[in-house]
């Protein structure tokens, strides 16, 4: 019989996760209300989700195009400026979820463990602090990760001061309280909401599905279902009305020779295994429902999760 798995959470390493809330939600009392400094936020959350997307999860967990060292380095700072630890750690535990999506153990599942532990508990559960090397053996070679990896926090201290220098506490208020604080939450969407509200274009096993609102806060991420079943595509955004804004700044350096190798799916994959043909050879034989074998994608295109839904 299978164990349950401790969901227990360690409040007291949690605190700062709690306390950079408490902030954001107590100062605009204290230091009042500015539209410049929701620009500032705001600002600072379009550029650090751009790291979340397109360096956390579209490059080292995916690997879905290449760069030089140096950029690498950079991509890695940039994308723990959202203080969500390390490039490894981020890696290790987006590519458990895709190994095991929707099925007991998944990291993050709204399905198997309801809406908070997807969106937030589950980051500050004890069971998953750790990094498991094992998944990330190809960034693990790198000192560089490896270190940050482990002064996670280097970072965000080095944002959080550089904005106190720059602007005093404002900047530091608006430009790292606040900012982080949405951040946060537009980044958790993708745990919590995209496994649920939206459209299912493409047979996969999981509960996956694409959103324009999540794909719009998220620079792109939103189109999930699309992500699930191809994901080594660098465009998560399949078609030229599904906005993904960080596909657009990811072409954009490679036009300058700072990335390469964006890969795209092809015309034949973008264009197969939908859930509408599924659905068209299924319904006649009136029988139990089940995606025949031929329908199925490839294993390389799709999780490792066998779990049809
Ligand atoms: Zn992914
Ligand atoms: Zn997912």
């Amino acid at each position: 019989m299978q164990t349950k798995p401790d969901h227990r959470l360690d409040w007291v390493r949690s605190a700062p996760f709690f306390l950079v809330h408490a902030v954001a939600l107590a100062g605009v009392f204290w230091l009042g209300w500015s539209w410049s400094g929701l620009l500032l936020a705001l600002g600072l959350y379009a550029v650090r989700m751009f790291g979340v997307t397109g360096a956390y999860h579209r490059y080292f967990s995916h690997r879905s195009y290449k760069t030089s060292r140096p950029f690498q380095l950079l991509l890695a700072l940039l994308a723990m400026t959202s203080v969500q630890k390390g490039v490894l750690w981020w890696a290790a535990h987006h590519r458990h979820h895709h190994r095991t999506s929707d099925q007991p153990g998944d990291t993050h599942s709204v399905l198997q463990d309801g809406f908070w532990w997807s969106h937030v508990a589950w980051i500050l559960a004890p069971m998953n602090h750790d990094t498991d090397f094992d998944k990330v053996k190809d960034l693990a070679k790198f000192p560089e990760l490896r270190w940050l990896d482990r002064y996670y926090y280097v970072p965000a201290i080095a944002l959080a001061v550089g904005l106190y220098f720059a602007g005093g506490i404002w900047a530091l208020y608006w430009g790292f309280f606040v900012s982080t604080t949405l951040l946060w939450h537009g980044t958790f969407t993708i745990n919590s909401l995209t496994h649920v509200f939206g459209s299912k274009r493409y047979v996969t096993s999981d509960n996956s599905r694409n959103n324009l609102w999540l794909a719009i806060i998220t620079l792109g991420e939103g189109w999930h279902n699309n992500h699930h079943y191809y994901q080594r595509s660098t465009n998560q955004g399949f078609f030229w009305w599904e906005v993904d804004v960080t596909f657009y700044v990811l072409k954009a350096l490679s036009w300058v020779g700072l990335v390469w190798d964006l890969h795209t799916p092809p015309p034949h994959v973008r264009d197969s295994n939908r859930v509408t043909d599924a659905a068209a050879v299924a319904a006649p034989a009136a029988a139990p429902v089940a995606v025949p074998a031929s329908l199925t994608p490839a294993p390389s295109l799709v999780s490792l999760s066998s779990n049809p839904r």
